[in-house]
């Protein structure tokens, strides 16, 4: 299995380190002044995730909330000291659209404070809680980049909840913003039936049968792209408290728990994983000869040579003005 598993693509494997009740967009979810009151499972779902890694050789990205990595610094350092990447998901998990650029910037760089003083390293990568980029509030790239960060894994290419941008590039690409150049790494879709989907995160990686899952990631591969798998640890908790949720919400939310852990292991026995920065680093030498977008909106688009993540070779692919 090693020597089958040393020709695949190298694969990114994501956490967004929150807990049970950091669900967007639902009056039935509690007020940030209320969090503090509840009792916390994201630590022992972690330290369960972190054996997994380790038992697979495997390294993962953790896009950890400010707010829950106050509350345990020491799972972020164990995340950290297992050779895992910290990555931030804001601080207060704050749907991007309904509190504004201003508020949404200083959330970010809250976050990155809060996480550099306790890795006592740079937090270079950040995803919006939600996947919360849309054609209309692109200001997100520009918020991100401006709070300091390298590269962002916000865009999800296919229709989704709180974000999607279906014409968005699905492979790593270099996005010009006001903030400077910033890396983009979309989490993985593929085509079926003429429409982008995903297989490989959350509620969809619970639904999709396994030989579905594996015939995307092949169909993922082939195209040279990586796969970029995301969980949440609520999600391989089926034990977690549950909120009172409308019906559709529900389902989303808590549909097939018991199907994420098995399909976690499987991913980790049959795929090589490793972090986001890594993937990113490929694309880093683009990123810095991209200078700032300071046309605005209209920038022009151009053509710079970049390296491909998973081939490895050099191809040319479009810089995307913002
Ligand atoms: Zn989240």
């Amino acid at each position: 299995m090693e020597s089958h598993r040393e020709r695949e693509p190298v694969n990114a494997f994501t956490c967004e380190l929150e807990d049970w009740f950091h669900i967007l967009d639902t009056d039935r979810a509690p007020a940030m002044e209320d969090w503090s009151r509840l009792p916390l499972c994201a630590e022992k779902n972690v330290d369960r995730l972190l054996q997994l890694l380790e038992d697979n050789e495997a390294r993962a990205t953790f896009f950890c909330l400010g707010w829950m990595a106050e509350r345990m610094p020491g799972l972020v350092r164990r995340c950290q000291e297992a050779g895992h990447e910290i990555g931030s998901h804001g601080y207060g998990h704050l749907l991007s659209y309904t509190v504004g650029s201003d508020v949404f910037l200083q959330d970010a760089i809250r976050s990155k404070k809060i996480l550099e003083d306790i890795t006592g390293q740079e937090v270079i990568g950040f995803r919006s809680p939600g996947f919360a980029v849309k054609n209309n509030n692109r200001w997100v790239f520009d918020v991100v980049a401006e709070a300091g960060y390298r590269y962002d894994a916000s865009v999800f290419p296919a229709q989704h909840g709180h974000g999607g941008l279906c014409e968005a590039d699905p492979a790593p690409h270099v996005i010009k913003t006001k903030g400077g150049s910033l890396i983009e790494i979309p989490s993985s879709t593929i085509k079926l039936w003429g429409r982008s989907v995903c297989l490989f995160g959350g509620g969809y990686l619970r639904i999709s049968p396994l030989p579905l899952i594996r015939w995307g990631i092949r169909r993922l591969h082939r195209e040279g792209r990586p796969l970029v798998v995301y969980v949440h640890p609520r999600e391989f908790d089926p034990s977690h408290p549950r909120l009172p949720l409308k019906w559709r919400r529900r389902f989303k939310c808590y549909v097939n728990l018991r199907s994420t852990w098995p399909k976690l292991k499987w991913l980790c026995e049959h795929y090589r994983f490793t972090t986001m920065k890594t993937l990113a680093a490929d694309l880093e030498p683009a990123r810095q000869a991209s200078p700032a977008d300071t046309k605005g909106l209209e920038g022009p688009r151009q053509r710079v040579t970049v390296v491909d993540v998973t081939k490895r070779s050099p191809v040319s692919r479009q810089v995307h003005s913002n």
